[in-house]
C-alpha cells in the first residue's frame, strides 16, 4: 500500500459506547505504535451523534468526513446508531457504499483465557468475507401505499399463489440485487488471502437452493473465479461441494480447495466442525449473521474485530454496534476496536505493532482482568472499567515490548 510511513489516520469515536471505547482504543493504539518505533497522526472525523452535534440536526454523515476518509485511504470507526423501521439510513452501509468498501473482513480467532461455549474454542481460526455493498442491503425498499407496491402487488399474489392474502392489508418489497462484478471480487479477494496467509480451504456460503437467480448465481460465479483465473493448480474447485462429501475427492497438494455450502447448515458446521473452516466469502445478509455468530463462539462481540476493504482502501470498525443501554458508563469492551486497529496497522505493513497489540490484549484477559462482558464468565476474573481495562493492556505493552 502506497501511503507515507507515518500516516494520518481518521477515526470516527461513533455512536453509544463509541464514546467510551473510541478514546479507549486510541490510547492503546498509540501505545503499541510508540513501542514499535512509529507515531500515529489522528484526525478526528464526525458521523452520526457527533457529526449532528458540530454541523447541525440534519447532518449524519458530513461530505468532510467521506472525502477525508477517501483522500487518507485508511480510517478506523466505531460503531454508529440505525434507527430501526424508520428514520436515516445506516450510516455504516452509506459508508461502505460509497467508498465501495467491497469486503467486510472478520478474523474470528481464540484469544488465550477469553470464555466461550465450546467444547474446543482454540480450533476456531477463520477469515470471513462478507460481500458489503449489494444484496438485500443495497437498501432498496419501498413502504407501504407507494406506487411501486400497489404496481406488483397483483404479480407477487400469482407467483405465491396464496389465495389473495396478498391484498388482504399492507405488504412490504425489497430487492436483493447480486451482481456478477460484485461477486467475483468479493470472492477473488477471498481466494488471494488463503493464498498469501497459506489458508488451505475457502467456502463460499449461500442459499442457491432457494435463491437460485441471486445466492445460487454468488456461488456459481465464485466457482468460475475458482475454476478460471487461478491456471497454476494453486486453487482446486471442489466439483459438487454442495452434496457430496469432500474427503474423497483428490486435491491437489498446497492447493487452496474453494468448495461452497448452503448457509443453514454452515451455521451448524460451524459449531460440529469447527475446525474443518478457513476461510469464508459470502453475500451480505449470510455474512452478517455468520460473522456475529461466529464471533459469539469465542467471546461475543466485544472482542470481535473487523474491517472494510475496496481497492486501495481500508476503514477498520468492529462487529458490534452502539450498545445504547452501556453507553457513557465506562464499562463496554474497547477490545473489539483495539484489534479492529490492528488489522489496520497490519494493513499498512506494520506487523509487528499489531502483534504486540494481540499480545497485550492476550496478556490482559488471561490474567483475568476484563470488561463486565466477559467477567461474568471467568472464575476470579476481575472486572475493569473500559479505561482501567485499556490502562492494563498498555501497561503490557510496556511489558512486552
Ligand atoms: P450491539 O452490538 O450494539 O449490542 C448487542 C449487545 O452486545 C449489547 O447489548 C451488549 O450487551 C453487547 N455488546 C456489544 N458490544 C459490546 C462491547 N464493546 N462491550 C460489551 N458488550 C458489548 O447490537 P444492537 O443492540 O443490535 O445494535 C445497537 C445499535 O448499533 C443499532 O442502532 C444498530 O443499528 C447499530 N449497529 C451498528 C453497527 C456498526 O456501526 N457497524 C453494527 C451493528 C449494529
Amino acid at each position: 500500500l502506497d501511503v507515507p510511513e507515518n500516516p494520518i489516520i481518521p477515526i470516527i469515536h461513533g455512536d453509544g459506547i463509541g464514546q467510551d471505547v473510541g478514546p479507549a482504543a486510541q490510547k492503546v493504539l498509540e501505545k503499541a505504535a510508540e513501542a514499535t518505533g512509529r507515531e500515529v497522526h489522528w484526525m478526528r472525523l464526525y458521523a452520526g451523534e457527533s457529526a449532528r452535534q458540530e454541523y447541525g440536526e440534519d447532518v449524519n454523515l458530513p461530505d468532510e468526513t467521506v472525502d477525508a476518509i477517501r483522500e487518507h485511504r485508511v480510517a478506523i470507526k466505531g460503531p454508529l446508531t440505525t434507527p430501526v423501521g424508520a428514520g436515516f439510513r445506516s450510516l455504516n452501509v452509506a459508508l461502505r457504499q460509497t467508498l465501495d468498501l467491497y469486503a467486510n473482513v472478520r478474523p474470528t480467532y481464540y484469544l488465550d483465557g477469553v470464555p466461550s461455549p465450546m467444547k474446543a474454542p482454540e480450533e476456531m481460526d477463520m477469515v470471513t468475507f462478507r460481500e458489503n455493498t449489494e444484496d438485500v442491503y443495497a437498501g432498496i425498499e419501498w413502504e407501504q401505499g407507494t406506487e411501486e407496491v400497489e404496481k406488483v402487488r397483483n404479480f407477487v399474489e400469482d407467483e405465491m399463489d396464496m389465495d389473495g392474502i396478498m391484498h388482504e392489508g399492507p405488504i412490504g418489497l425489497g430487492l436483493k440485487p447480486i451482481s456478477e462484478k460484485g461477486s467475483k471480487r468479493l470472492v477473488r479477494e477471498a481466494i488471494d488471502y488463503a493464498i498469501e496467509n497459506d489458508r488451505d480451504k475457502v467456502t463460499l456460503v449461500h442459499k442457491g437452493n432457494i435463491m437460485k437467480f441471486t445466492e445460487g448465481q454468488f456461488g456459481s460465479w465464485g466457482m468460475e473465479v475458482a475454476d478460471e483465473e487461478y491456471p497454476d493448480e494453486e486453487v482446486f474447485a471442489a466439483p459438487d461441494s454442495l452434496w457430496e462429501e469432500q474427503d474423497e475427492v483428490d486435491i491437489p497438494e498446497d492447493a487452496v480447495m474453494v468448495e461452497e455450502r448452503l448457509a443453514d447448515a454452515m451455521l451448524q458446521w460451524m459449531q460440529l466442525r469447527t475446525d474443518e473452516f478457513d476461510v469464508l466469502a459470502m453475500p451480505n445478509l449470510n455474512g452478517d449473521y455468520l460473522s456475529d455468530a461466529a464471533g459469539a463462539q469465542i467471546g461475543g462481540l466485544g472482542i470481535a474485530p473487523g474491517a472494510n476493504f475496496g481497492d486501495n482502501r481500508c476503514l477498520a470498525e468492529p462487529v458490534h454496534g452502539s450498545a445504547p443501554k452501556r453507553a457513557g458508563q465506562d464499562m463496554a469492551n474497547p477490545t473489539a476496536l483495539i484489534l479492529s486497529g490492528r488489522l489496520l496497522f497490519e494493513y499498512l505493513g506494520w506487523d509487528d505493532t499489531g502483534k504486540l497489540i494481540r499480545d497485550a490484549v492476550e496478556e490482559t484477559i488471561s490474567s483475568g482482568k476484563v470488561t463486565y462482558d466477559l467477567e461474568r464468565q471467568i472464575e476470579g476474573g476481575e472486572k475493569l472499567g473500559t479505561t482501567d481495562y485499556a490502562e492494563e493492556i498498555c501497561a503490557n505493552i510496556e511489558d512486552l515490548a
